[in-house]
């Protein structure tokens, strides 16, 4: 992938882009993106797993060693095996062990452990996002599908582009993506960019770029990238909120591209970080801009692609439609 021949060229809002001083840089730095990559692994920030929190998991604790395969070390749900000595078994290490007991390598049988089973059903334990703040108390067998949706489990990083695995909360990432990934800041709801890019011919598959808005108290990522739709290739500029889904839907946000008499106008809502960038991207949620159409907005010689995008971040009334389902969200 090549990412040195794009640059953003961005001005604080209203100034017109002829006026006051322009702010070049890369789409993206790659020595800062290897460095992030390879940071990721030791960098599993703001006390992400955490295991069954203390105090509220004490009485419990002997039984839930015993729900633990002693072969995986996970958390066993029904079915859970045993051997005729009672030695436990989770049903997918039981696939793999040719009917031998790992433990006593006698014959295996088939034969539940239907009194761990209930003894599970009767345990509750706390959220395992309990040191993130999550008050929540859970049934052994809700647990995993709660802390698979908790409101309180880590956020993954936005950057995109790279495999950066690095987790934690809002404020954790915000520092992330500065420091790590050298993503722009801007403060302010509304926004001027420049996107150029010198050969335009050359569209790559998913060469992109971020930056990181600051309003209303909370962080949105404004996403450009190039990329193959189909056969053709487009531009494609849409938002994400910093924040849970519930939350961002008290957003909305407006880009704008155009030239030439002509312009192309998306208004949307934001979508959260929970969902992946490619994800977003995949569902078409925000502007496109046709190659063709992204050249004639760059006017001239199409030689260099020159888009002014401009857009505005706002918070709405109260939302009526709070808990409506989203478009590509519902099928
Ligand atoms: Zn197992
Ligand atoms: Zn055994
Ligand atoms: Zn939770
Ligand atoms: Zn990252």
């Amino acid at each position: 992938m090549e990412f040195d021949n794009i640059h953003c060229i961005s001005s604080p809002d209203a100034m017109d882009e002829d006026e006051g001083a322009r702010i070049t840089h890369p789409f993206m730095k790659p020595s800062a993106a290897a460095a992030a990559a390879g940071r990721a692994g030791g960098n599993a920030a703001g006390g992400g797993g955490g295991g069954v929190a203390g105090a509220a998991a004490a009485p419990a604790t002997s039984v839930h060693e015993l729900l633990e395969c002693p072969v995986c070390t996970n958390s066993m749900y029904p079915p859970i095996h045993q051997c005729q000595n009672g030695h436990t078994l989770c049903s997918t290490c039981k696939s793999r062990v040719h009917n031998r007991c790992p433990t006593c390598r006698q014959e295996l049988g088939d034969i539940r452990c239907l009194a761990l089973e209930k003894v599970a059903e009767s345990l509750e334990l706390p959220c395992k996002y309990y040191s993130l703040g999550c008050p929540e108390i859970f049934p052994y067998y809700s647990k995993l599908k709660h802390e698979a949706q908790c409101n309180f489990r880590p956020y993954t990083c936005p950057y995109a582009g790279s495999e950066c695995s690095v987790v934690g909360d809002i404020p954790f990432l915000v520092t992330h993506l500065r420091d790590d990934h050298k993503v722009d800041m801007h403060t302010g709801c509304t926004f001027n960019h420049r996107y150029v890019k010198s050969n335009p011919r050359e569209v790559e598959n998913a060469t992109w770029m971020l930056t990181v808005f600051h309003c209303f108290g909370q962080y949105f990522c404004l996403h450009f990238e190039a990329f193959q739709l189909g056969m053709a290739p487009v531009y494609m500029a849409f938002l994400r909120f910093m924040g849970d889904e519930a939350d961002a839907r008290n957003y909305s946000y407006s880009l704008e591209v155009g030239a030439n008499g002509r312009k192309m106008v998306w208004e949307g809502t934001p979508r959260s970080i929970r969902d992946s960038h490619r994800k977003v991207r995949d569902s078409h949620d925000g502007l496109i801009i046709q190659r063709n159409m992204a050249l004639f907005f760059s006017g001239g010689d199409r030689k260099e692609l020159k888009l002014r995008v401009t857009g505005r971040i706002w918070k709405e009334e109260q939302s009526a439609e709070a808990g409506a389902c989203m478009p590509n969200l519902c099928s």
